[in-house]
């Protein structure tokens, strides 16, 4: 029943996500016609109704088109969780919230539709308002996901793990699994599921470039997750293995294992720079003490006074800089750190954007050694 529960979040979630981008777009007239978040929902719908048999007159519950799913969220979400057998809409009302939301948009004729106020302040949810802006709304969305679940228990320590090489690849065999995968996998079951998918390969290579566990979509074809790596794969390092285990999932490479590889070098830098004195201190993930976590990566005071709050990021589109949602601080300066090889179009393409001018500034790895006095 949980698997169910959860793909009914997902396909809700996604699609609601999807008519926000939808009507976004026509907004701002884009012709671009494929929504990823719309088709993936409609995906989860199709594969509900047939694996759970959710039919009703012979036709499907839940939606598996775009017409399908604008129609339903025209309705309070009462109306398709009341169309599902009992046991599904029970689980429904007791595991979710869906229940009680009305309608999330409301038809102006000629087939248009604007979101309701209802629909608004269900995009003001948590996961929701931070990914409905972004390029990728579902890794986005996902990563959200992973980031609660890692507040519910010790983020420091979990965070530190998944950034971690070591834990990139995890047999399932425990004697073969370091303590702290061992502890990880008990003390946190539902974290370690959520960024873990299960390997069945027999040999498995790690990137050279930057240690993650390489794709292999046909035999044979190597791929990394991080696009950079893809030119350099002649030079991967095979994985001993100690029979199945599991593989840390694109999501968490995204959102956590590489920012956390720029992390690390920003945070050498800083301890340089306390000891020759032009960094007075310095907190990781300060947002700890109010439970919020993913603002900013350090808050690092100065000798000189001035108060800096850096962001690390590694992202090929620069619009994810652009366009990331930020939380100012009076008194202090915002900093992105992003790494060398980025390109002068790139530095450019966020520096002299009008959403940064005279609010943010991007700096490369070496332009923060020089604003830090490191050399
Ligand atoms: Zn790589």
């Amino acid at each position: 029943m949980k698997e169910f529960v959860e793909n009914f979040s997902k396909m809700m979630d996604y699609g609601f996500l999807g008519v926000y981008r939808r009507q976004k777009m026509s907004e701002e007239n884009v012709q671009t016609r494929f929504v990823a978040a719309l088709a993936k929902a409609c995906g989860i719908g199709a594969f509900l109704n047939l694996k759970y048999e959710l039919y009703k007159d012979g036709e499907p519950i839940l939606p598996q088109t775009e017409y399908q799913m604008f129609k339903m969220f025209e309705l309070p979400l009462a109306e398709i969780i009341d169309d599902l057998p009992e046991k599904y809409r029970h689980a429904v009302m007791e595991e979710t919230n869906y229940y009680d939301i009305e309608a999330l948009l409301e038809g102006i004729g000629n087939g248009k539709v604007i979101i309701t106020e209802e629909g608004y302040i269900m995009l003001g949810e948590r996961k929701l308002h931070a990914s409905k802006d972004e390029i990728d709304q579902i890794s986005e969305y996902n990563g959200q996901l992973i980031y609660e679940e890692l507040c519910k228990g010790d983020y420091v320590k979990n965070r530190h793990f998944l950034e971690c090489g070591e834990n990139v690849y995890i047999p399932e065999n425990a004697i073969s699994q370091s303590e702290e995968q061992a502890k990880l996998i008990k003390a946190y079951p539902e974290l370690f599921r959520m960024c873990y998918v299960k390997n069945t390969r027999t040999s498995l290579y790690r990137c050279k470039r930057c240690g993650m566990v390489l794709r292999e979509n046909k035999i044979g074809v190597f791929s990394c997750v991080s696009q950079k790596c893809n030119a350099q794969l002649d030079k991967k390092i095979e994985i001993e293995m100690h029979g199945p285990g599991w593989v840390m999932n694109d999501i968490v490479a995204r959102n956590i294992y590489y920012p956390g590889q720029l992390e690390q070098t920003i945070k050498k830098i800083l301890e340089t720079g306390k000891e020759i004195g032009t960094v007075e201190q310095y907190e990781l993930w300060p947002g700890k003490h109010e439970g919020i976590y993913d603002t900013w990566d350090f808050k690092v005071q100065m000798n000189s006074g001035r108060i800096l709050l850096v962001d690390a990021k590694d992202v090929e589109n620069p619009h994810w800089i652009i366009n990331d949602k930020r939380e100012f601080l009076e008194g202090t300066e915002f900093i992105y750190v992003v790494p060398d090889d980025k390109s002068k179009i790139y530095m450019n393409q966020v520096n002299d954007h009008t959403n940064c001018v005279g609010k943010v500034q991007c700096l490369r790895v070496k332009e923060l050694k020089k604003l830090i006095g490191v050399k």
